[in-house]
């Protein structure tokens, strides 16, 4: 058994490896599909919000990396990985995951058919990922000025979208239920740039009423609008994406003051959405 474990994470490092190779930010998964890295802070409910500025890991997708040295670390530091996620959302991919999952009885294959006639736009060829229950991942890039966010079965039944702050399990990963293998031939694509029509039906609907940034122009009011949109469970998750966009596109600091006002609006407090910029603020280098 151990012997075994140790050979399921050896191949699970070497799959994470070459997913790096391809600019793909990684992370090691449990055979549950979970990050296997505990959080750090798990025992400390009043610590406040980190994304890793701690400099420990244990921060699920927040650590996720394409560095070789820092993956090697991350799996020297969880024993029992057997598997990798793949980060969505980070340049250079900006990869979007629509995962097809066939458990509820549904076939959503069919439905993303009829969804792609309806919308009139065709699934371009690109990776696939087939996992262990019959599903499968199709991988695709989105465009760098737009955060998809993650949403389950708002498209259809059985299809889920996989965006900022989400992953993919990884090919050549193992979990209880099985590995994760790509689909024959689809290996060697590069994932194909959404087709703009399903990307429309990914974004949050725009808001009937919202701050606008003073002068961050179009771009700035989306983040504005992206934040306000959260549902509680992913305000500080939608909060983050935002500034690190913001501060990747050099909007960062005249989009503060909007961005705590919509955090607020949803419900945060005003000290953990500074928290939160600031962490992107750091994440970003600025
Ligand atoms: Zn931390």
């Amino acid at each position: 058994m151990a012997t075994t474990d140790r050979q399921a994470k050896t191949l699970a490092l070497a799959h994470a490896l070459s997913a790096a190779e391809r600019g793909l930010a990684v992370i090691p998964l449990s055979r549950t599909k979970l990050p296997a890295l505990r959080s750090p802070h798990r025992d400390d409910p009043s610590h406040p919000p980190c994304h890793g500025e701690c400099g420990r890991f244990g921060h699920g997708v927040y650590d996720a990396t394409t560095d070789p040295a820092r993956i090697r670390a991350l799996f020297a530091a969880a024993p029992r990985a057997t598997g990798y996620g793949i980060a969505c959302g980070l340049p250079p991919h900006h990869l979007v995951g629509v995962d097809l999952d066939t458990k509820n009885g549904t076939d959503p294959g069919a439905a993303l058919r009829a969804l792609a006639s309806r919308h009139g736009f065709t699934v371009p060829p690109t990776v696939v990922v087939l996992t262990p229950s019959g599903g499968r991942h199709l991988w695709l890039c989105g465009p760098p000025d737009v955060v998809v966010p993650n949403s389950a079965g708002r498209l259809a039944p059985g299809i889920d979208i996989r965006g900022a702050g989400g992953y993919l399990v990884g090919p050549g990963s193992r979990t209880e239920h099985g590995t994760y293998r790509a689909a024959p031939g689809t290996a060697g694509l590069a994932p194909a740039p959404c087709p703009p029509a399903l990307l429309r039906l990914l974004l949050p609907p725009p808001r009937a009423h919202h701050p606008t940034p003073p002068s961050a122009g179009d771009h700035g009011q989306g983040l504005v609008q992206f934040v306000l949109a959260a549902h509680e469970g992913l305000r500080n998750t939608r909060l983050f994406w935002a500034a690190c966009r913001a501060y990747e596109d050099g909007i960062g600091p005249e989009l503060v003051e909007p961005l705590v006002d919509a955090a607020r609006a949803t419900g945060l407090s005003e000290r953990e959405a500074r928290a939160t910029i600031a962490s992107a603020a750091r994440r970003t280098g600025r």
